[in-house]
């Protein structure tokens, strides 16, 4: 059982880790228009990977959340209780970390920015 369980936290992990990159990759494409609204969109970072629910979030939130690795952002709700917390309720969507331990090591080993 342990098993099954290591291998559904490294799932989870890594979809959100996919996510994440998909984020990163769109902020170049709105970046001009960031500069206009200070905004920019973003797809959910959950672990679902049917979820496409869009979340819009100021530029310096999103810049402030990817300079921690074990961090993402989710549609309230959306978190998972058992390898996440909730550590910050914003308008339009929940900050989650990673739990020490296996998730915070594969958020850590994916993050596009290292
Ligand atoms: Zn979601």
């Amino acid at each position: 059982m342990a098993d099954a369980g290591a291998e559904r936290e490294r799932r989870i992990g890594k979809n959100e880790a996919l996510f994440r990159d998909v984020n990163e990759r769109m902020q170049g494409l709105n970046e001009t228009f960031a500069s206009f609204t200070r905004k920019m969109e973003i797809v959910c970072e959950c672990a679902e990977m049917s979820c496409v629910e869009r979340i819009s979030i100021p530029v310096d939130q999103y810049e402030t959340l990817r300079a921690d690795p074990t961090m993402f952002a989710v549609v309230p709700g959306h978190e998972v209780p058992d390898v996440e917390e909730v550590v910050e309720r914003r308008d339009s969507y929940d900050v989650i970390r990673k739990f020490a331990g296996v998730p915070a090591r594969i958020a850590r080993e994916t993050d596009p920015r290292t």
